[in-house]
């Protein structure tokens, strides 16, 4: 039989259906695990590849029953199923025209054996979450994509991820012992490697015959199998069929090997054991820039015999993309190989190894000594470039983008040079500027084209090279056309030349015996069309990459686990064509403007500026009245104060849930969400402003300034009666300023997540000019500070422009003022003993570039034990106004935050923002206290004066 033949076999349903596919599918496992809409579906037709297909339903799975029932619908209705975890894949294997099955909310380390080092692990979960849990053992899951932050387990164990360890841990598939598989019956599998004389593995041959007939396959052809297996360290390429071989030989039925890589297409999985190792007591990691090419091939070897866990190879075309100077790569320098040595024991044996690392490297011309790292933050520097390679990659042109059809190729290690050789002459034949990286020691490159695909002659340079390339790797090279990524859609075109028409007949008759009816993940790994097929030419005009790297960051993401509420999903809906307000508010309305995802993204996207701009099409009438008011300072603060004066009164938990019930009507006019929650833990009120506590540093009107240092205090320092102003005033008069405190609106923050983009600007310009005079515009709230700093891009275009740009340079957070000062006041604890203290690093802040400044503060406070908090980067939830306008969801994202501030066992929680400490006290339920940097500075200098 052909495989045209067999692949011929089912007629898969399609379009007309789709409303009908979501209400089956919610009438069997819930209104909310099934989602039609367009904002979904939109944001589930992408994945990290170049292509896009609309599904037409997403199932959100909670449970092994979720998956059954979803596998049996769509197997007895012909729909395509495709299971999707992070959706980072570069080959498009997580999309589908069907039902997409998300396993993000399987998200559990189900079980732990530390002795025996293995776990039971969910496939939603995180690599970075899964390693983060099994480092509290000090244990490690070796395989480690690039893509760790944002990847899950799910798809590495479908695509057979590997990464730069894989040298010293090899790839998923050295690292499974068992999986839980649903088969297309809706059966469930525990795939082991079986004894063949186990008779659990009898039984199991009897109950399913895709087994049996898997079990004849590979018994019969075990020489073809073996004959035509890739003679490279890696390959992911077709069904692993070779390591169902090697079983054989060892008397075992190795179900793992065939289903880890299988891509979805053979069954679903639901959890897996893997097998862990102890994590290194101590790593180095160097940078060794070469002269010349040809040294690297020569020195590969040589590097080798160090026994790395990692070496990766980066080529001058990538340095010259990525920008050498941005990260202190020489000019000079013809490629730059990575290199990692752990120590299993202690750090001595690590100094002796970088020795023989510098002279093996000195034996070539270098362009300067290899940069060594010891210190884990020096080494997260050194590999941050090459992680996030590939989407940094799409800065470089607006037109052309890095495009992944030939990205995954191995050849054997000595032959890298010889190959990165071949690639540029090749390249540089077609006119086509190109990336190659990779992990050299495995010999595995990836070679990253940038291309604008839209263009015909790009169009056709891109085809030419798949093909020339892959054939040159497979004939010249005898290597693989993929080493980790999966084939996908991507390279299906390619497998049966890569492995014969006599395997590649095998490996459908595989697939047609595990999935007759076709419906799992149809038009992956094995498929007969073009590669060229449903890619996604829209999009790759865009800037955005899909890497999903915002998703890893984006805490509306952690809390939902579905792609139609991640940054990602929210690039894709706010910029498609079919985008209306009214079609995707839910959504739109559901970004904190946290700025996370901003910080995190290597392409420059600013998703959510995007959002806010789509908001501003739409303002909130709502909250302008409310803003409206707001602005007019002087009636504003009257009210305030009134609200001040009977606090006690009505800040009592009765009289708040009155209050929360009867201003519901008007709250829903903020949001359906928006609510004044008696949970809410308020600030109290000031009754005397700041303002009028400090008369003294209020400028004369129409005077010149009196200090050179002017204090932004906002809205919170100066309603409430929080600590924070007057700690940034006594701080700032300890470094010997007395600030002005100049008039001043409301940054602008809170307004511009409701839209009311006129109103910012009208604040913004009475702040500039107010602002204008000063040397310093000091500030102690986060938001305050971005805010400001991004004033030339509110005004982008606009008079106000330079002004801005000069304001923004001028803004300094309270945190950089003391790092900065060369006044160092004497400080001393107030307590005898030692307080620990951790950072919750606030978004805005990090997004305005202020990252290592509080940490270091608190590290030299008397009396402090500063103490690292897992996940301190991450949102707190309360984003100014968030906590009001959807209490509940904010509450869930803190959730994290609390157990973390419990986990590192702190007592103080310190912050920079004040909407940060409502947020942390309200959520931290008194599990500890929360002080501003600056509170925590100010009684470390009123100590000594005592
Ligand atoms: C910037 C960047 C860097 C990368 N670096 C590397 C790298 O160094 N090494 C590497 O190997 N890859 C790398 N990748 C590719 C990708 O991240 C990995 O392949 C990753 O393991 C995919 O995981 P995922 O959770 O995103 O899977 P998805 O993309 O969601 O899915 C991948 C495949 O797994 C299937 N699948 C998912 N869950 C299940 C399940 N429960 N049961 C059955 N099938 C399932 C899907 O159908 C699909 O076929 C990189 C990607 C990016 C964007
Ligand atoms: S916005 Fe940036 S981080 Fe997010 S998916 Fe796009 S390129 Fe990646
Ligand atoms: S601003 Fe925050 S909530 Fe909004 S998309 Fe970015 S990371 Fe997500």
């Amino acid at each position: 039989m052909s495989d045209q033949s067999i692949m011929a076999a089912p007629i898969l349903i399609l379009p007309e259906r789709s409303h009908a596919i979501a209400s089956d599918l919610r009438a069997t496992l819930g209104v909310d695990k099934v989602k039609d809409d367009y904002s979904t579906l939109t944001a589930y037709a992408v994945d990290a590849s170049i292509y896009r297909m609309m599904p037409k339903a997403v199932v959100l799975v909670e449970s092994e029953e979720d998956i059954t029932a979803t596998v049996r619908y769509a197997v007895e209705r012909g729909i395509p199923l495709t299971p999707r975890a992070a959706g980072t894949n570069l080959t498009g294997s997580a999309i589908g025209a069907g039902i997409i099955l998300d396993v993000s909310r399987l998200n559990r380390v189900l079980e732990l054996n530390r002795e025996e080092r293995w776990a039971r692990v969910q496939p939603g979960i995180v690599l970075a979450e899964l390693n983060k849990q099994l480092a509290r053992d000090g244990l490690l899951f070796g395989p480690d994509p690039s893509s760790g932050d944002m990847c899950k387990l799910g798809g590495m164990l479908a695509n057979n991820s590997s990464g730069p360890h894989t040298l010293r841990y090899g790839s998923v598939k050295d690292n499974v012992e068992a999986l839980r598989v649903c088969l297309q019956s809706g059966d469930w599998l525990d795939a082991r490697a079986y004894g063949f004389d186990d008779p659990v593995c009898a039984d199991l041959l009897k109950t399913h015959r895709p087994l049996r007939d898997l079990q004849s396959l590979i018994q019969e052809n075990a020489p073809l199998i073996e004959q035509k297996r890739p003679a490279v360290s890696k390959n992911s390429c077709g069904y692993n069929l070779f390591g169902l071989v090697d079983g054989l030989a060892r008397g075992r039925f190795d179900l793992p090997k065939l289903f880890v890589g299988s891509e979805g297409t053979l069954g679903l999985f639901s959890e897996a054991t893997i097998k862990l190792v102890e994590k290194p007591q101590a790593t180095l990691t160097a940078l060794i820039h070469f002269h010349r090419l040809e040294d690297v091939g020569d020195a590969v070897p040589k590097l080798l015999e160090l026994r790395p866990s990692a070496l990766e190879v980066m080529d001058a075309n990538t340095l010259n993309l990525i920008g050498r100077a941005k990260h202190g790569i020489p000019a000079d320098a013809a490629a730059t190989l990575l290199i990692e040595l752990d120590a299993e024991v202690s750090q001595t044996d690590l100094r002796a190894q970088a020795e023989r690392m510098t002279e093996i490297s000195r034996r070539y011309r270098l362009t300067s000594d290899p940069v060594i790292a010891f210190d884990p933050e020096q080494r997260d520097q050194l590999w941050k470039a090459r992680k996030a390679l590939y989407p940094t990659l799409y800065r470089f042109d607006s037109r052309k983008k890095p495009i992944n059809f030939v990205d995954d190729v191995v050849v054997p290690a000595d032959r890298i040079s010889e190959l990165i050789r071949y690639l540029g002459e090749f390249f540089a034949g077609q006119r086509v500027p190109v990336a190659i990286f990779g992990h050299i020691g495995n010999g595995n490159a990836h070679i990253i084209p940038l291309l604008d695909v839209n263009d015909q002659g790009d169009f056709k340079k891109m085809v030419q090279g798949y093909h020339e390339i892959h054939q040159t790797v497979l004939g010249r090279f005898g290597g693989s056309i993929c080493g980790e990524h999966g084939d996908g859609r991507v390279r299906a075109e390619y497998v049966k030349t890569m492995f014969g028409q006599d395997l590649y007949n095998l490996f459908v008759r595989v697939k047609q015996s595990f999935d007759p009816s076709g419906v799992l993940n149809p038009g992956i790994k094995i498929s007969d069309r073009p590669f060229t097929d449903h890619i996604d030419y829209e999009r790759l005009s865009k800037p955005c990459a899909t890497c999903a790297k915002c998703n890893a960051v984006c805490p509306v993401y952690d809390v939902f686990q579905s792609e139609d509420m991640s940054s990602r999903g929210w690039f894709e809906i706010v910029t498609d064509k079919n985008y209306s307000y009214l079609n995707s508010k839910r959504v739109v309305e559901a970004c904190l403007n946290c700025k996370s995802c901003r910080t995190a993204c290597p392409a420059g996207v600013d998703v959510s500026q995007l959002i806010l701009d789509r908001r501003a099409e739409h303002p909130n009438p709502t909250a302008g009245a409310i803003f409206y008011y707001h602005a007019q300072t002087a009636r504003f603060g009257r009210f305030l104060k009134f609200l001040a004066r009977y606090q006690s009164l009505w800040d009592r938990p009765l009289m708040r849930r009155l209050i929360d019930h009867l201003t519901k009507p008007f709250m829903r006019g903020l949001a359906e969400t928006a609510r004044l929650s008696p949970q809410l833990v308020l600030p109290r009120l000031a009754q005397r402003h700041l303002r009028d506590r400090y008369p003294e540093l209020i400028p004369q009107a129409k005077r010149e300034p009196r200090s050179p240092v002017a204090y932004f205090h906002g809205c919170a320092a100066n309603y409430f009666d929080d600590g924070v102003g007057d700690a940034v005033i006594a701080v700032l008069r300890k470094h010997g300023v007395e600030p002005d405190l100049p008039p001043q609106r409301c940054s602008g923050t809170p307004i511009e997540t409701y839209g009311h983009r006129a109103l910012v600007k009208e604040g913004a310009r009475v702040n500039l000019a107010s602002m204008a005079g000063y040397k310093k515009v000091v500030t102690g709230c986060a938001s305050c500070t971005l805010m400001l700093k991004d004033y030339p891009t509110l005004f982008a275009g606009e008079p106000e422009q330079a002004a801005a740009q000069a304001l923004a340079k001028r803004v300094t957070h309270i945190s950089e003022f003391v790092a900065q000062s060369s006044v160092k006041p004497t400080m001393a604890s107030q307590q005898s003993t030692k307080c620990k203290v951790a950072y919750h690093s606030s978004c805005h802040l990090r997004a305005a570039g202020v990252t290592k400044e509080p940490g270091a503060i608190l590290a030299g406070l008397p009396g402090v034990e500063y103490v690292e908090m897992p996940d301190a980067d991450r949102c707190a939830g309360g984003a100014g106004t968030y906590l009001v306008k959807d209490f509940e969801t904010s509450q869930r994202i803190v959730e994290r935050k609390r157990r973390a501030v419990e986990q590192s066992g702190a007592e103080v929680v310190a912050t920079s923002c004040p909407a940060c400490m409502i947020q942390l006290r309200t959520g931290l339920q008194g599990a500890a206290e929360v002080k501003h940097v600056a509170q925590l500075l100010q009684e470390a200098y009123e100590a000594a004066d005592r």
